[in-house]
């Protein structure tokens, strides 16, 4: 019996991954995929009877022209791998060139992706481009952390990273060419909403908020990334719909859009919330991201008290014996969503898997989904919902 329930379960996941990862594709935000991915979800939501409501809101997007060219020009000559840095500004169509000299660290994400950085001089000194290392390896798309000073930017491996350090390190002077395209443009996406869970408590009403990423970032299916967490809320919105539950509040499922260019969703609905008077009503917040795949269960969390319900709820769900994957319930960071909700002082939890070596990448498919992952997290917050008061 409980064999044939959990095959019904894996179905249900599977589906919703291989519409948004396979049929939608890229849903990069202010792209057509990214509309397609939200509108999917919101159908999805629906059709399963949960009162669901889209939130529409404009927001500044970034729009990438061509690929973006990396290559040294002296002391040798080679053309690097490279990558988009996400809201970069753009040189002329041309491509600049100038000298590498080392910057120091961008903090694309604090304590989490602190990457070395060059800039690109020009003949008076001045700043003509950047140049990112991604640490983790090949180049992928990366997010500008300070999207308000759009130097034209792009990214670099690690590989070559340790190379242009040693020439740098010996005294060479090194030379090199960026060439990279793209303009802000103003975008329209959506927040999808549903009501899955009513309290009888109707003394101090108070909600809890489940939510996942819908979109992704450019150059990726996302199925990990984070069609996973999609799946995962898609399925606990129909467990809440469903079956018989006594929570002391209510729970609002939630598919924030647009995470990868800075949490812009998210921000969207927390600044919403706090000038109708109402962010008072979070009683808590349960992102899942990235929840299939990886070594290691990485949980962002706080406060220290809400640290302990979570250690708790992955205990229960044997998350801990576990000798495939480790856990790690940290505190919290500036890297998926509820860190707009964490800001303004509500107990937030990340329950994310790291992580899958596609990441960020084409090969971000459905074949790499662990499932039994992704109902070890969906066990999880129903062991986090029974201990919020
Ligand atoms: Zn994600």
């Amino acid at each position: 019996m409980s064999n044939i329930k959990a095959k019904i379960v894996s179905e249900e996941i599977k589906e919703t991954i291989r519409v948004l990862s396979e049929e939608v594709g890229q849903r990069f935000a202010g792209t057509e995929g990214e509309w397609d991915g939200t509108e999917y979800i919101y159908q999805r939501l629906s059709e399963l009877g949960v009162k669901t409501e889209k939130q529409v809101y404009p927001f500044v997007g970034w729009e990438p022209k061509g690929t973006p060219e990396l290559e040294i020009l002296s002391p040798v000559s080679q053309v690097l791998k490279t990558a988009y840095l996400l809201f970069s500004g753009s040189t002329p169509n041309t491509g600049i060139k100038g000298k590498l000299t080392y910057h120091g660290v961008k903090g694309l994400i604090p304590g989490v992706y602190d990457m070395p950085c060059y800039n690109v001089l020009g003949v008076e000194g001045d700043i003509l481009a950047q140049v990112v290392v991604n640490s983790g390896g090949d180049p992928i798309a990366l997010l500008n952390p300070r999207a308000k000073f759009p130097i034209p930017a792009v990214v670099m491996s690690n590989e070559d990273h340790l190379k242009i350090q040693k020439l740098l390190n010996e005294g060479q002077d090194v030379e090199v060419f960026v060439k990279v395209e793209g303009h802000i443009k103003t975008c329209k996406s959506a927040n999808i909403i549903s009501h899955p869970y009513k309290t009888n408590n109707t003394t101090n009403r108070k909600k809890v908020i489940i939510c996942a990423h819908s979109d992704t970032t450019l150059n990726t299916p996302g199925a990990y990334d984070n069609g996973s967490g999609v799946a995962g809320i898609i399925e606990i919105a129909r467990k809440l719909n469903k079956n018989q539950y006594d929570f002391p509040f209510d729970i609002d499922v939630i598919a924030f859009s647009n995470e990868e260019v800075g949490f812009i969703g998210a921000d969207y609905y927390v600044n919403n919330l706090k000038e109708m008077g109402k962010i008072d009503e979070i009683a808590a917040v349960i992102n899942l991201d990235q929840i299939s795949a990886g070594d290691k269960i990485w949980s962002w969390v706080g406060p220290e008290d809400f640290r302990q319900k979570v250690e708790e709820s992955f205990r229960e769900s044997g998350a801990y014996d576990r000798n495939d994957f480790t856990v790690d319930v940290d505190t919290p960071k500036a890297g998926a969503d509820e860190w707009m909700f964490h800001l303004e002082g509500i107990p937030t939890a990340l329950l994310m898997f790291w992580r899958l070596p596609d990441y960020h990448r084409p090969t971000d498919t459905i074949e790499k989904i662990e499932y039994d992952k992704v109902e070890l997290i969906i066990e999880t917050v129903f062991n986090l919902l029974n201990k919020i008061e």
